[in-house]
């Protein structure tokens, strides 16, 4: 981690300090609540549960810390992306999207906004670099894109689509705002599934929006208490608690992965293997210039499916799974999902296991 982020990580651990009172729980209450006392309508605090709760705002204000931006939470990753692009986007408006990214924004955009008039381009994140964006209005971009892991330069895709007078929205969900931080590269929103590694234990779905945009922040609280697409209190308690072992989860998982995408790299079962934290991956250079570390993803071929799935199966420390940034480590073979990706392409999320336990059950499985 860069020291900046040594910075946030600490701080983040005592945000509720300042504002304690003696007797007052260190832990941020499970507020389980629709209604406040509300004897007068003007004197300001809480007043309904779909504008306001206290268990979000304390992660709201974990999370500000570490984006050093305001930020909306949300329910799910995909209702922080749906307001992302609801607030940003109107009838005759062009959107671009990567073609190689989340595939669920993708279908979102061709399924509900194209009908509503808003035109979709999909480009590969690799295209990205040399593509022209004239006439966009919102260049949504996903790096390193799940799951190919292609990495795009994001300061240099923000200057020139803010020159061609476009928004600029960041899917940061594979990186997190520890390890990257596209506000600070220019862009205006970073949307981000914190179902992932922020709460870290395949327990909860959870997202948030960032943005140093006051109008467009506004804007993002409106979508939240219209469209009532509000995170739970429950759910908020578990995401704040993840939180607080971000930056010690994500150390241990970036430096396993490191080390295992090195030694699969090298294994001759493996083809193709993308990890933008190894030198000589087309990922590299871009995401070590922007990024604090490459990462906990690995992406790497089999033979074919069968030879995917019996390695899959075999390794009794992957657990078989659709998401990624858990504590396990997990694993899927993308193709079954359509991925325009090989039959034997694996995209591997690498957990907190001690590492060298880790790559012996691997290393075995892959025989
Ligand atoms: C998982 C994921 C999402 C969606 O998050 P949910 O919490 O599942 O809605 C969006 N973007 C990326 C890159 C993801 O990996």
């Amino acid at each position: 981690m860069t020291d900046s982020s040594d910075r946030r990580a600490a701080r983040l651990l005592h945000h509720r300090k300042p504002g304690l009172g003696q007797g007052d729980p260190v832990v941020p209450p499970i507020t389980a609540t629709a209604t406040f006392h509300l004897p007068h309508v003007q004197a300001g605090g809480h007043f309904y549960g779909r504008n306001g709760l206290p268990t979000w705002e304390a992660v709201e204000a974990q999370l500000a810390i570490l984006e050093d931006a305001d930020c909306v939470t949300f329910p799910s990753g995909m209702a922080a992306i749906s307001a992302g692009l609801f607030a940003t986007l109107k009838q005759g408006a062009r959107l671009v999207v990567p073609s190689d990214g989340y595939y669920v924004t993708r279908v979102l955009s061709q399924g509900f906004l194209a009908p509503f008039g808003v035109s979709v381009t999909e480009l590969p994140t690799r295209a990205y670099a040399t593509a022209d964006f004239a006439g966009a209005d919102v260049v949504y971009l996903e790096t390193p894109s799940n799951p190919g892991l292609d990495a795009v330069d994001i300061a240099a895709v923000a200057a020139r689509a803010r020159a061609a007078g476009a928004r600029v929205i960041a899917d940061n969900t594979t990186m997190t705002p520890l390890l990257q931080r596209p506000l600070d590269l220019g862009c205006d929103l970073v949307v981000a599934a914190d179902t992932k590694a922020p709460a870290g234990h395949s327990d909860v779905l959870f997202g948030h929006v960032a943005t140093r945009d006051a109008a467009l922040l506004a804007r993002l609280r409106d979508w939240r208490r219209m469209s009532g697409a509000i995170p739970g209190p429950f759910e908020a308690f578990l995401v704040h608690r993840g939180l607080e072992t971000l930056e010690l989860r994500l150390s241990r998982m970036c430096a396993s992965a490191a080390l295992i995408a090195q030694r699969l790299a090298g294994h001759r079962a493996v083809r193709n293997l993308r990890y933008p934290g190894l030198p000589g991956d087309p990922s590299y250079a871009v995401t070590k210039a922007q990024a604090a570390q490459g990462g906990f993803l690995i992406a790497f071929e089999l033979a074919d499916a069968a030879a995917a799935e019996a390695f899959l199966t075999r390794c009794p420390l992957i657990e078989q799974t659709t998401s990624f940034g858990g504590a396990h480590s997990s694993a899927e073979r993308r193709a079954r999902w359509g991925d325009a990706v090989p039959e034997g392409f694996i995209r591997l999320s690498v957990g907190i296991e001690p590492v060298e336990e880790l790559w012996a059950a691997i290393a075995a499985a892959l025989e």
